[in-house]
């Protein structure tokens, strides 16, 4: 059966296009959203074709946290205390304990203890990609280096 991918967005909708006819549909995807990494399902399309619509919520999805680590900063004699506010498959979200000295793109250590059974320690290589005060956005520097535990936690 023919495979149609969809990334879905913030936005609960997304255009599913029919590859025999090109006709587009708008479904609503909240009902999916936050169960599941990736939902697939069929769909019928007014012309009859009927196709398999794999709908990819991993990348958006994003957790809220309030997770307890530290940071280590090129410069910085001392590992700085930080609260993970979010994490992504992406990256993750914290703050920092004191202001610190970073720009956008700088690559930074961050070390923090999930909340599950095991008190997992994480330890990333993060890209520094948005700064507000206290607050810096970081991606993950190795994509392809995904912790068990990490994955296992983002489960919703
Ligand atoms: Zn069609």
């Amino acid at each position: 059966m023919t495979e149609v991918k969809i990334q879905v967005g913030k936005r609960n909708k997304v255009s599913i296009i029919c590859p025999q006819c090109g006709k587009h549909k708008e479904i609503d995807t909240s009902r999916y959203q936050g169960k599941t990494e990736e939902h697939k399902m069929n769909f019928t399309c007014d012309c009859g074709f009927t196709f398999e619509v794999s709908l990819n919520f991993r990348e958006y999805y994003r957790k809220e946290t309030h997770l307890y680590g530290h940071c280590d900063i090129v410069g910085y004699r001392d590992p700085i205390e930080i609260i993970v506010e979010n994490l992504s498959t992406k990256g993750v979200g914290f703050t920092t304990g004191i202001p610190v000295n970073v720009s956008e793109g700088d690559m930074i250590e961050v070390e923090f203890i999930l909340n599950d059974k095991k008190r997992s320690l994480i330890r990333r290589t993060v890209i520094v990609r948005r700064i507000i005060n206290n607050y810096i956005a970081a991606e993950f520097h190795d994509m392809k280096k995904w912790d068990k535990d990490l994955g296992f936690y983002m489960r919703p």
